[in-house]
Parts: structure tokens; sequence; C-alpha cells
């Protein structure tokens, strides 16, 4: 049985940017022109003034593991042979945090304050998505 890999609505136009600067190999998020505010995720007007100047700004591509939890249940059929997965949120600075998948497959090292790095990982034409790796350096 073939299953068919859940894929994020990538153009939603309040996310469009970020995933297609992904397909460029770069991280963006929102920023506000109003007052400077860097914000994830991705929202119609400024967590902190609320304006709706906002903008895109490359964000850093290493950070720390803020949080993360290892899966050893599969949420839809593709994962089952993938398991134990991890998910990690990284912290970039500047109080952005997002999360995305861990590249590696060795889940027994994750823990917080680990340093990673952007994979990105080519799906098709149309997508690419983020994931974390460990940053060897
Ligand atoms: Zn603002």
């Amino acid at each position: 049985m073939t299953t068919h890999r859940p894929l994020p609505q990538t153009e939603d136009p309040l996310y469009a940017p970020y995933f297609a600067a992904l397909k460029r190999r770069e991280i963006v998020v929102q920023y506000c022109a109003a007052c400077g505010h860097q914000q994830w995720p991705p929202r119609e007007r400024c967590f902190a003034c609320h304006s709706d100047q906002l903008g895109w700004q490359a964000a850093p591509q290493q950070g720390t593991v803020y949080t993360y939890m290892v899966a050893h249940r599969a949420f839809d059929p593709w994962f089952k042979d993938r398991l134990p997965y991890g998910l990690v949120v990284a912290d970039l600075g500047n109080g952005i945090r997002i999360m995305a998948p861990y590249a590696d497959t060795d889940v027994d090292d994750l823990e917080c304050g680990v340093k990673v790095q952007a994979f990105f990982e080519r799906v098709d034409d149309d997508v690419t998505l983020l994931q974390w790796e460990r940053n060897p350096g």
C-alpha cells in the first residue's frame, strides 16, 4: 500500500513567503516596519504594536534546541517507517523559535541546548521543507 506524505499548505497566503524562501535555502520571518519587531509564526498583525505593516526578513540558520519531543507513534501512516523521530523547537534568538522535524535519525542524544542548523529537504519542485540537524561546530 502506498501512502501519501502529508505536506503543509505552502500556498497559504500567510505562509507562502516562508515556503518560497525555503526553496532558496533561506529562512525568513515576519518583521514589523512600524516598530521593528520580528515574529514567528506569521500573523496578520504585529504582536507588539498591532500594525499591519509587516514584511519578511532573513533569520539565522542556526540555533539551539529550546524544547523537543520524540514521536513513537505515527499520526499518519506515512510516518510509520520513520519512527522514532524527533520534533525540535529551535531558538534562533530575538524571540524567534521555529518548530521542525529533527533530521538526524539517532534521537537518543537529542536534548535541550544542543546546537542545531537548518537542513533544507527538497521534496519536489514545489516544496522544500525545513528540518533541524545537529550542528557539528
Ligand atoms: Zn510592530
